[in-house]
């Protein structure tokens, strides 16, 4: 099932591109080309890769990224094609063999059970097929025999048990305000396209989308059998259903501001916002541990879903739960239904050509539901502990250098930084893999039970983490699995968390030259402890806790500089008319500049003592400082559909990754100094902005 990052973890990858991309309720990462080719090794720095044609001054990620975009055309199953996928489809490769492995063995542990008869099961389309819609029919029957709508809530519940997204969400987090307890979390949700903006804005190709959107739900009906012009009528409902829904709903930017998504009330006053269900029942069907308070992030969109609970049929409301059902779990489901998702949340939505391999679908369906089992033994094959150690040594360099950035800040006055260092001290390191595995003892797994085995691990999942509910926050927990590539923050664990996945080429080659890795996981490492500053991060403290420790005139100061990034972002054009959003891109673009500006001042650091050895003078030509910043460019080199660039822009907090470069880079007067830019050239930013 999707994994859902706590509500404000922050990444460093736009992880979200591969949600959209497939089967919209399953976690994959972005793949590759064919499995061979991706087990090749990845170099850091790559000549090739540049165009030299190109001025650094100029277009700084022409020149870094250039003669890679040329060579590297988007292959026919991808929206998008960058040097990270090579890397995400060189561990799915890895996790593959390991699958295939667990499926064939005659002798398994539990685990290897589990992720073996999963695989197999998930690969067996023809079985699938002839099994058609009928393992449907169990869930579907309990839809039709609804009477009343006083008998809503136990279906709900029995739908968020098995991880169907209808209508709202349900689950636990760590209390803002005291990050020790675990509390309930009511939210929005309920929505099948990516964002509630989807649904509401008027421009023409909002409106084009949306005219397919209730294409694709019209054939996924009539695939299930029903008539054309019943098919007709229920997409119209499903599509009345979820833009009430959008209508209530919080918007990303809003979202971002961590007071605004905190509302602890207790269970009678969420009730009295919601008459229409019964929370109670909802609570106790679930199996959820009574409690007396939660949080329930958008008290307005309760509201407006009572509302809509009110003015709906009941018949309509069983069109709207079928279409979820059918819809989340298409990948389980008959080809057609599966191809047709494609049709749409793949081909049109993303504009990749092709659907991805059935293989790599249930090699990252298999990560998304029982990844620890799988993680567990793609650590002990691909990740030795030097690579752990060796990762801390380069966390404690960036550590130093924000240490060293802290302190010599003009704008921040001693008593922020006193506390800021403090912070700053407290911040965990989560390296490559958890302590202690996830125990799946409880998840059954059956040979030949594709959809089976979905819903049994989403609903191992569902209650898992709501049976933290009440109990101490445990930080040593992992919201990614061990192959991931990508990295996050989580203010209220006040932690840095780096997956094994994406300790390897391009962004750290242990036998490389060390200025090019500073540019790259140098720069990343920089990004995650930045976001523990960022106009999110700084809200919490050095325990967790949404809790003030700025002066006025510090968080003034703050603001105002970073009020010059969302300008700055606001001016570049993604696709056609879209803008980035300034706003909503304002934390990953501050750990962005603020993370290779002390990548930088850690690689100058180092130069100086006896690690220093390892950064010759000068490499291919180019300076220490040169070839960290080209590390920092050629991670992001990337092409991209128009269609993913449109969809990115609108929904996700990072920035496309051209402007994660010129962005960045045009902000740094170590920049200029290093390539010698001039005043007055693109890379040279007039009002060039820097908050840390
Ligand atoms: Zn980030």
């Amino acid at each position: 099932m999707r994994k859902v990052l706590s509500s404000i973890a922050m990444l460093c990858l736009a992880a979200s591109l591969s949600a959209a991309q497939n089967t919209p309720s399953k976690k994959s990462n972005p793949s590759g080309t064919s499995h061979d080719a991706g087990m090749a090794q990845i170099p850091s720095f790559e000549a090739s890769a540049l165009d030299k044609s190109a001025e650094p001054c100029v277009d700084f990620y022409q020149f870094s990224c250039g003669g890679w975009l040329k060579n590297n055309p988007i292959p026919p199953d991808q929206a998008a094609w960058g040097r990270f996928n090579e890397l995400a489809e060189r561990n799915r490769a890895a996790l593959h063999d390991i699958l295939e492995n667990a499926a064939k063995a005659k002798t398994r542990d539990a685990d290897e059970q589990k992720i073996g008869d999963y695989y197999a099961s998930c690969m067996d389309v023809p079985a699938i097929n002839k099994k058609g819609i009928a393992v449907l029919k169990p869930e579907f029957d309990r839809i039709d025999a609804l009477k009343d709508k006083s008998e809503l809530t136990a279906e709900i519940s029995h739908l968020h048990s098995q991880g169907i997204g209808v209508l709202f969400s349900f689950s636990s987090g760590p209390d803002f305000k005291n990050a020790n307890e675990v509390i309930g979390q009511a939210d929005q949700g309920g929505l099948s396209l990516p964002d509630r903006d989807y649904y509401l804005k008027t421009d023409a190709k909002s409106d084009e989308l949306r005219k397919q959107y209730v294409a694709h739900v019209t054939t996924m009906f009539k695939l299930l059998g029903d008539s054309p012009e019943k098919a007709a009528q229920e997409s119209a409902t499903v599509m009345r259903i979820e833009t009430a829904l959008a209508k209530g709903a919080m918007d990303r930017v809003e979202r971002r501001d961590p007071e605004k998504i905190y509302h602890k009330i207790s269970e009678q006053d969420w009730q009295a916002l919601t008459p229409s269900l019964s929370w109670s029942k909802y609570i106790t069907d679930l199996g959820a541990p009574s409690f007396t308070s939660l949080n329930v992030v958008a008290p307005d969109f309760f509201k407006a879903l009572d509302a809509e609970l009110k003015d709906v049929s009941l018949d309509d409301l069983k069109t709207y739960m079928r279409w979820h059902l059918v819809h989340e779990q298409a990948e389980y489901l008959p080809e057609p239904l599966d191809k047709e998702t494609f049709n749409f949340y793949g081909r049109i939505l993303t504009g990749a050509k092709e659907q991805q391999a059935r293989w790599k679908r249930c090699t990252a369906s298999a990560d998304g539901d029982i990844g620890e089992a799988l993680g567990k033994l793609y650590v002990e094959k691909n990740f030795p502990p030097q690579a752990k150690e060796r990762t801390l040594a380069m966390v404690k360099q960036l550590e130093d250098a924000l240490r060293k950035d802290i302190t010599g800040l003009d704008w921040m006055s001693e008593a922020t930084k006193k506390q800021a260092l403090i912070k700053l001290e407290a911040i965990q390191n989560k390296i490559g893999y958890p302590n202690k595995w996830r125990d799946y003892s409880a998840l059954k797994i059956v040979r030949g039970e594709a959809l089976g085995n979905s819903l049994r691990a989403n609903e191992f999942e569902v209650n898992r983490e709501i049976q933290k509910i009440g109990k101490p926050f445990d930080k040593s927990e992992w919201q990614m699995t061990p192959p991931t590539v990508n990295a996050y923050y989580d203010p209220s664990e006040n932690d840095i968390n780096f997956p094994a996945g994406i300790l390897q080429p391009p962004f750290y080659n242990f036998k490389a030259d060390d200025a090019v890795n500073f540019g790259g996981i140098g720069a990343v490492i920089g990004h995650e402890l930045t976001h523990g500053f960022d106009d999110q991060g700084r809200l919490f403290d050095a325990d967790g806790n949404l809790h003030d420790w700025w002066t006025a005139e510090d968080a003034k100061a703050f603001e105002e500089r970073a009020q010059c990034l969302v300008d700055e972002y606001n001016g570049f054009v993604a696709v056609d008319d879209v803008h980035l959003n300034g706003k909503l891109t304002l934390g990953e673009n501050t750990a962005d500049n603020g993370g290779l500006r002390i990548a930088l001042m850690a690689l100058l650091a180092s130069m100086n003592t006896s690690s220093g050895t390892r950064i010759p003078a000068k490499l291919d030509g180019f300076t220490p400082e040169q070839r960290a910043f080209l590390g920092w460019g050629q991670i992001w080199c990337q092409n991209q559909t128009p269609e993913i660039a449109r969809l990115l822009a609108l929904t996700n907090e990072h920035s496309l990754d051209k402007f994660r470069v010129n962005g960045v880079v045009s902000n740094m007067p170590e920049f200029q100094k290093a390539w010698g830019c001039k005043a007055g050239q693109p890379m040279v930013r007039q009002n060039a902005c820097r908050v840390w």
